[in-house]
């Protein structure tokens, strides 16, 4: 390994370890782990999805593997395998925006792409963002779009691909619902 790539991975660990302490918002997600997704990209897809967020002030706690039955307020992320699926083929990820946990993501279809930690890291910021929404609903512009351009591409490559204002205002407030919601369980209301 050389100098270039201690400093990268450094850099990933610090992104990626959890932001409890510098966020005011901050969601549970877990990822479980597949080993046909090197770990390597899946670790860098890990820190752009946590930058997209880091930049609309909500930290995400990231644990490794499935969350227990009846947990509540997190979101769940695992690879499932496409050819499973009747879904157009452009379909990358899914979302059960409706369920509010779920998202399955399509490895197979990813991996062939060219830079796949950069669309694998963009593809889960976007289903998050469904789940947080619980709505199926796209944008006109930006990571909330149905179908990226190869314009949008190449801002992901930069980190430069962000959300509509109105994706942020929808997503800050069904996190806020989202807790409020697990605080009137715990209140036993
Ligand atoms: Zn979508």
């Amino acid at each position: 390994m050389n100098a270039a790539c201690l400093v990268f991975l450094l850099l990933l660990c610090g992104t990626v370890l959890p932001a409890k302490q510098r966020f005011e918002r901050v969601l549970t997600v877990y990822l479980d782990p597949d080993p046909v997704v090197p770990a390597f990209t899946r670790m860098a897809a890990q820190s752009i999805t946590t930058s997209v967020f880091a930049r609309i002030g909500i930290g995400l706690d990231w644990r490794m593997g499935r969350p227990l039955k009846h947990a509540e307020g997190v979101i769940a992320l695992r690879f499932v395998n496409a050819c499973d699926q009747a879904l157009p083929g452009d379909t990358l990820a899914i979302a059960f925006p409706y369920e509010g946990t779920r998202i399955h993501l399509f490895w197979d279809r990813i991996a062939i792409r060219s830079h796949p930690e950069a669309l694998l890291g963009h593809v889960m910021a976007h289903e998050i963002a469904h789940l947080l929404q619980g709505v199926a609903r796209h944008s006109e512009h930006g990571i909330m779009k149905a179908h990226w351009s190869g314009e949008d591409h190449s801002a992901m490559r930069m980190n430069a691909l962000v959300f509509e204002d109105t994706d942020v205002d929808l997503i800050r407030s069904g996190l806020d619902n989202r807790r409020l919601h697990i605080g009137s369980h715990a209140a036993g209301r």
